[in-house]
């Protein structure tokens, strides 16, 4: 019997820091993770395992900004949101209009979709 006909492998680039090592996972054909190689430290194996079952991801965009210097407010999210909500979220802020002053570290949108998360100014303008 061929063993790899019955396991799938999928590379992955970690990217929890500047390394970027190439990380391969080896699944069963249920999806069950038999093995997590080519990660240089333990931080490799949750990255592919989160990515494997509840990817997440942080989020940066902009908003529109009345009185600042310019038209537009970078904003980013106090923490991750699962990675299939990123375009409700943009959706969310795509018609935010805030007015200057605004401080860095203000919220925006408390808790955005529901999500717990909170958008905040990433700089004061
Ligand atoms: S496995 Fe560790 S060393 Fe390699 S990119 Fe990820 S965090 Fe960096």
């Amino acid at each position: 019997m061929n063993k790899d006909a019955d396991t799938v492998k999928k590379v992955f680039t970690c990217i929890v820091c500047p390394r970027g090592c190439e990380v391969t996972a080896t699944l069963d054909k249920g999806g069950d993770i038999l093995s997590i190689e080519g990660n240089f430290c333990p931080r490799g194996e949750t990255y592919v395992r989160n990515e494997l079952t509840h990817p997440m991801r942080q989020l940066t965009t902009t908003v529109k900004i009345d009185g600042g210097i310019y038209s537009r407010l970078p904003v980013i999210l106090s923490g991750e949101i699962p990675k299939e909500r990123m375009m409700d979220v943009m959706e969310a802020v795509s018609d935010v209009k805030v007015t200057s002053p605004i401080k860095r570290g203000d919220v925006i949108v408390a808790d955005v979709c529901g999500l717990n998360v909170d958008v905040i100014a990433s700089r004061s303008m």
